[in-house]
């Protein structure tokens, strides 16, 4: 069975090339074998091991139409306006990131310009949210939700945690420019969330880890069960410890995000990275 999927996409080659059409391979007669007469393109491919040609077209259709697969909708994009920044409420936005991680991890990812994203954007943006996420190479927001230039501003720090200068940009970008939702992003296996399990010591590192151990002090375990990162299970839980630690402190150390998001102004949530499937789960889920 392991053949059927090649086979199929050998079907699809015979419809453009000379096997399926004709009683003779004329590839094979390229190569100087004699005529030969095929009932099924199976009998074919069985008979002509040697036939590089028809090979190499089957696998440059399969790469074709897998491209054709993954492109996704080809619908042109808009980058966030004023008023279409104005018009999303905190709710949508969150839907927006939703649909957007959805298209992500389906592979439907939206067919944009970035050239021309750039020209829309040059006199000014209109980020629709604003995401706090780790510093780790695999969980870039603009991707995992599928957003453009100008969509959403990002955040990303080790951890996902906040300090003066975290705050600050959410203040800018709800209070200043506009954002409806403020959202925090933990993953899984994070190597800043071990770090602090294992009370990591190295220059800057250590301050900054320092913000995560209110999140590893408040996690329970069982007696004798390890609090390192030997324990996959103790690294998760104190994942999202610190993901809740961190919206909390968003809203104890900022009085300006805290009633903007009172006024029901601005969105707060949190959520979880699958850095195995993409998907993004948040915490309301
Ligand atoms: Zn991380």
């Amino acid at each position: 069975m392991l053949l059927d999927p090649f086979k199929r996409q050998l079907k699809l080659f015979a419809m453009v090339g000379p096997c399926y059409v004709r009683p003779t391979c004329n590839t094979c007669n390229y190569f100087g074998y004699p005529p030969k007469t095929y009932t099924a393109i199976e009998s074919c491919f069985m008979n002509t091991s040697n036939c590089l040609k028809l090979l190499l077209g089957a696998l440059l259709l399969t790469g074709c139409v897998t491209s054709h697969q993954s492109a996704g909708p080809t619908a042109q994009t808009q980058t966030q306006t004023r008023e279409t920044q104005g018009t999303i409420t905190p709710t949508q936005a969150l839907t927006l990131l939703k649909e957007g991680n959805e298209r992500f991890v389906s592979g439907r990812m939206l067919h944009r310009d970035l050239r021309q994203e750039v020209l829309q954007t040059s006199s000014g943006q209109y980020p629709f949210a604003v995401v706090v996420s780790c510093l780790d190479s695999r969980v870039p927001a603009e991707l995992i939700f599928d957003q453009g230039l100008g969509d959403i501003f990002s955040a990303r720090v080790a951890g996902n945690v906040v300090n003066e200068d975290i705050l600050g940009s959410l203040e800018f970008a709800t209070k200043v420019s506009g954002s409806k939702l403020i959202v925090v992003i933990g993953h899984r296996s994070c190597g800043a969330i071990k770090g602090a399990c294992d009370d990591v010591q190295l220059g800057h590192l250590t301050a900054l880890l320092a913000r995560i151990k209110p999140a590893v002090d408040s996690v329970q375990t069982a007696p004798g069960e390890t609090r390192s990162s030997k324990n996959s299970t103790f690294v998760e839980r104190v994942a999202e410890e610190n993901v809740r630690h961190t919206l909390k402190t968003i809203r104890t150390e900022s009085p300006i995000l805290n009633e903007m998001i009172e006024k029901g102004q601005v969105g707060l949530v949190g959520g979880n990275y699958d850095l195995g499937t993409g998907k993004v789960t948040f915490f309301s889920e």
